[in-house]
């Protein structure tokens, strides 16, 4: 049955958004050697179960142990990128999708051509696109661990397939303590005006552990002006930051499941006073899923536990589902 509205996904990565029997058959098909016995054995492998993950940190391992490795080929991309985007059109009507991946985590350090890599996403997009008419477009995810140099060369690829289908760049990874990652950030001024000039839209990972208060939001927003924000629910607890945020219209990405698996957000009563401050401020926020098998969910799940549960009333969810699509990277 067709859900009765369209839905826009702003931040899903393609590391944590593959069926597992489609990453089965992928690992098979490229002659993985894997550590379990069966298919069952797979899946709790390389799904982020509650009780099984307890921070941002083992959430990434899970990524990083095993579904990048496994999508680490052209032809495992291709097929990632277009079975993600059929599904998740097939399962909650996301009409308007953004996909993001880092590709120097997808090239087997560097074994694997990076153009190549980017050129089967887009290959994998482009046919998606055509079978179910929807819109999309590539993130490519900077990440807070690699070297200046590396990120560079990530920017320079999201400029050159800017016109066949990248639409931004986003800068991932975990905050470890509020020093650290304004020191991080400040590095990143240039490249981010550097994106930003040649018309990519920007966002970046922020206030996604409980590690700061909203200072990496505030220093997020001095330095990089992202036009959105991942996560960001910390700023919640720093009037600063949400003062911030209502200022420059700078629009959130929420991703509930995902916040509440990592203990970034520690139970749903949590996410009412957040989103609810978010609200009262003015905070423009979005709702999406930022795994959907990593953290068992679907974007119209995301949208029903959040007014089930009473944190969003329908007007309020409404607004969260159109400002998806306004501000959404896609031309
Ligand atoms: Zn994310």
């Amino acid at each position: 049955m067709l859900p009765s509205n369209p839905y826009c996904d702003l931040h899903i990565h393609v590391g944590a958004s593959v069926a597992p029997h489609i990453m089965w058959s992928i690992a098979h098909q490229q002659g993985f050697k894997l550590p379990v016995n069966n298919y069952w054995e797979f899946v709790d492998l390389i799904t982020a179960k509650p009780g099984k993950v307890k921070s941002l940190d083992e959430y990434l391992a899970i990524l990083h142990e095993w579904t990048e490795k496994i999508q680490s080929s052209p032809a495992a991309l291709e097929r990632a990128v277009y079975e993600i985007i059929g599904k998740e059109y097939r399962s909650s009507r996301v009409e308007k999708i953004e996909l993001r991946f880092n590709p120097m985590k997808r090239n087997q350090e560097g074994k694997r051509d990076l153009d190549h890599i980017i050129h089967a996403a887009l290959r994998g997009m482009d046919r998606v696109i055509l079978e179910y008419q929807v819109e999309a477009g590539l993130i490519l995810c900077l990440a807070r661990e690699f070297p200046v140099e590396v990120n560079e060369i990530i920017l320079e690829k999201a400029i050159k397939y800017r016109d066949r289908g990248v639409v931004g760049i986003d800068l991932a990874g975990t905050e470890t303590n509020a020093i650290e990652l304004t020191d991080s950030v400040t590095k990143y001024a240039a490249l981010f005006q550097t994106a930003r000039d040649a018309g990519l839209g920007t966002t970046v990972h922020t206030g996604e552990t409980t590690a700061t208060s909203g200072e990496g939001v505030i220093a997020v927003m001095k330095h990089l002006k992202p036009d959105r924000i991942g996560h960001g629910v910390r700023a919640a607890y720093n009037e600063d930051a949400t003062k911030m945020l209502a200022d420059t219209g700078t629009v959130l990405e929420i991703c509930p499941t995902s916040n509440l698996n990592t203990r970034a957000v520690r139970h749903l009563e949590e996410f009412k006073y957040i989103l609810g401050t978010f609200q009262d401020a003015g905070v423009l926020f979005t709702i999406n899923t930022d795994g959907t098998y990593l953290c068992e969910t679907n974007i119209q799940r995301e949208y029903s536990l959040m007014t089930d549960s009473g944190i969003l009333d329908h007007e309020a969810a409404e607004r969260a589902r159109m400002l998806a699509f306004e501000a959404s990277f896609i031309p």
